[in-house]
């Protein structure tokens, strides 16, 4: 069915390990741990991810890329972005904006959060300004050694070029 707008939302969370580098939103920071996991821990752009396949239906990040699977270890984030973003773009859609919360104790990401938007942004070619980015500390969570990403996102559908080429079509295939 193709809706005018569709919404998804994604969820994630890793935990913080030693000699691991830290990256989230596809950023680098230079901290002593970092996030554990199959691929480089983003916890950020796996819930966007996960929230672009939400949007159109389609299967989760961990369907598409399997922990279990040897090629997936160690892999830059930003390839199942890319996926989730090539998917929305074949079901006919494009994003209108994201907004994300990032719920950790350490870093603070308030200082770099121009930084991630503007990566993210680069990313999901999208401008900064359809990007939001905030961070809570996990008051009373339990959840210290952890980072935990909400996302949600709202797609819009695609205007279609190709409608004009196609009555052209039909119209001959009358005459
Ligand atoms: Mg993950």
């Amino acid at each position: 069915m193709k809706l005018e707008t569709r919404i998804g939302y994604g969820w994630d969370s890793h935990e913080f390990r030693r000699g691991v580098p830290l990256k989230i939103g596809g950023l680098t920071f230079d901290y002593p741990k970092g996030l554990g996991g199959h691929s480089d821990g983003d916890v950020l752009l796996h819930a966007i991810t996960d929230a672009l396949l939400g949007a159109i239906a389609a299967p989760d990040i961990g369907s598409l890329f399997p922990p279990s699977d040897p090629q997936w270890k160690g892999a830059d984030s930003s390839v199942f972005l890319q996926e989730a973003l090539r998917r929305i773009s074949e079901a006919g859609y494009t994003i209108t904006n994201l907004d994300s919360t990032l719920i950790l104790t350490e870093p603070k990401i308030g200082p770099h959060a121009q930084a991630i938007r503007a990566r993210v942004s680069e990313l999901l070619s999208i401008p900064a300004d359809a990007i939001g980015i905030k961070a809570k500390t996990p008051e009373g969570m339990g959840t210290d050694n952890a980072a935990i990403a909400h996302v949600t996102v709202l797609l819009k559908k695609k205007e279609n070029r190709a409608a004009k080429p196609r009555a052209k079509r039909s119209a001959q295939a009358k005459s």
